[in-house]
């Protein structure tokens, strides 16, 4: 079955070549959109076709809705995948794509506006029985009214911006002192990063878990969860390790969080794949948000279940049913996705883009990386830090701790700094292996203080195994010089 003859990624990097693998095997053809700063990307040359959209800063290139759509015509494409970041959110492109006869592959730009307000969608979830956390019910309108709503809801609680994302324009406050900078400080980092400076009250949990459900919907009204995704360790209210199913799930708790994903699910008139972020403490949960759109952590529930879920999306806009049912979803083993950021963990994670020197990739059983790099690639300065996905899978919790340290010790990346140490540390620490991590876990662990030795640990085994590595090149270099020349003498 071909549900497209011609697919426009609107993406790069990682998540590019990732919805690109699917349209090969769907035999689906390609076109890669690319800015200044990515002439030599991946992802370029991955693509069946390739169109130059514009200068490096992404509202040039990878945000410029009318030139996208003017590629996707000139190509053919009949459908556009978004991937996540840039315009994945965005119920205008949405909106455009549908206006100019060009397939979105995601729901409909209603339910991605509806679902982009963090107080509109809480408001709707609240109305649907779902739980959510107690706060102020609209954008705050006057200090005086924020403070009556904390003082009631009792302090510490959390300012966000409605229209947020990526953790930006979050303040934590403890005390009705510290309110009202806060309220105006969210407000202006909100208005510059969204354009948008809505900004709402609701209580602070103090060390909460992440769960998050993925969902599938198709358009004739059919809707599946494919279970939990624990995304607690994060730097900056950023997910930095995830894994499926979280740790602490139990079938009642699963039973009830699924039931309310798909309440979510329907509340809101979904289609396509999303999902439904909650938090969850002292056994309660509390919805958040929905993400309309595929996550960077997708790739552990295809592990776990066994669904591609880029070809369910392609399927899916394409007009197609599900295929299957929740009966036949099953949780098969375990998995961990560690995100592998060009940042220096060591300098509060400042992003540290440049050349890679060495590059060697994992393998093996159970092992898949998601990248856009290679050796000798110049990662640009330009774009987000998350260069590579490490995703292990195995039977068990245990083993599939083991296996990622296992692909960690492989893992060769030399000229930049990166993640790579932190996650080895956070591999090798007893409460992590016991399953016991919550969104201040790098703090109350102290991980960061340990990096020094683990990063010194890293380097010196990574400049080792390049070395092996550079040895055996040698080694097979001069055996082929050798076989030549015998050749030669003997020819
Ligand atoms: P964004 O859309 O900006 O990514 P989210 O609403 O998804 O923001 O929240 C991101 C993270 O911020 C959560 O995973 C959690 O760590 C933290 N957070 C958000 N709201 C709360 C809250 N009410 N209490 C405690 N932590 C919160």
């Amino acid at each position: 079955m071909k549900y497209f003859e011609k697919l426009l990624i609107a993406n790069r990097g990682e998540i590019a070549i990732r919805v690109m693998r699917a349209c090969r095997e769907l035999d689906i053809e390609t076109v890669a959109i690319y800015s200044d700063a990515d002439k030599n990307a991946l992802h370029v040359k991955y693509a069946d076709e390739v169109f130059y959209v514009g200068e490096a800063h992404p509202s040039k290139s990878y945000l410029n809705q009318e030139r996208i759509i003017e590629v996707a015509k000139k190509s053919g494409a009949e459908a556009v995948h978004p991937g996540y970041g840039f315009l994945a959110e965005n119920y205008r492109f949405a909106k455009l794509c549908l206006d100019e006869g060009v397939t979105f592959i995601g729901p409909k730009w209603k339910t991605i506006q509806a679902m982009g307000s963090k107080i509109g969608s809480k408001q709707m979830m609240k109305d649907a029985g779902v739980p959510v956390l107690p706060g102020t019910d609209s954008g705050i309108k006057s200090i005086e009214d924020a403070k009556k709503v904390a003082a009631g809801i009792g302090y510490p609680v959390i300012v966000k911006a409605s229209a947020g994302g990526g953790g930006i324009g979050m303040q934590i406050v403890n005390d009705e002192k510290t309110l009202e900078d806060a309220i105006t400080g969210s407000m202006r980092i909100a208005q510059s990063a969204f354009g948008d400076a809505t900004v709402f009250i609701e209580k602070y949990l103090v060390k909460p878990r992440h769960i998050e459900f993925q969902v599938l919907a198709d358009e004739h009204g059919n809707a599946v969860h494919l279970f939990d995704r624990e995304c607690s360790i994060q730097r900056r209210h950023q997910k930095l390790i995830e894994e499926a199913p979280s740790p602490i799930m139990t079938q009642d708790l699963r039973c009830r969080m699924a039931g309310s994903a798909l309440k979510v699910a329907e509340a809101s008139g979904y289609s396509n794949a999303g999902s439904v972020e909650f938090l969850y403490s002292e056994g309660n949960y509390y919805f958040m948000e929905m993400n309309t759109r595929l996550q960077v952590e997708h790739t552990i529930t295809e592990f776990v279940t066994g669904v591609d879920l880029v070809k369910q999306q392609i399927a899916i806009a394409a007009g197609e049913s599900l295929s299957f049912d929740q009966c036949d979803l099953s949780i098969r083993g375990h998995a961990i996705e560690c995100r592998i950021n060009a940042e220096d963990p060591r300098k509060n994670f400042a992003a540290d883009p440049g050349k890679i020197v060495r590059y060697r990739s994992p393998g093996g059983p159970g092992i898949r990386v998601d990248s856009g790099i290679h050796m000798g690639y110049t990662i640009p300065a330009n774009y987000d830090s998350m260069i590579a996905k490490l995703c292990a899978w195995d039977s068990t919790r245990e083993e599939v701790i083991r296996r990622m340290r296992r692909a960690l010790s492989e893992y060769i990346i030399l000229g930049i700094k990166t993640t790579l140490p932190l996650h080895y540390a956070i591999m090798n620490n007893q409460q992590f292996v016991e399953g016991n991590t919550h969104t201040h876990f790098l703090q109350e662990e102290h991980i960061l203080s340990t990096l020094d030795r683990y990063t010194k640990d890293e380097e010196t085994r990574m400049q080792t195994l390049a070395g092996s590595f550079e040895q055996g090149k040698k080694v097979a270099a001069i055996s082929a010089a050798v076989n030549t020349y015998l050749q030669q003498r003997r020819g």
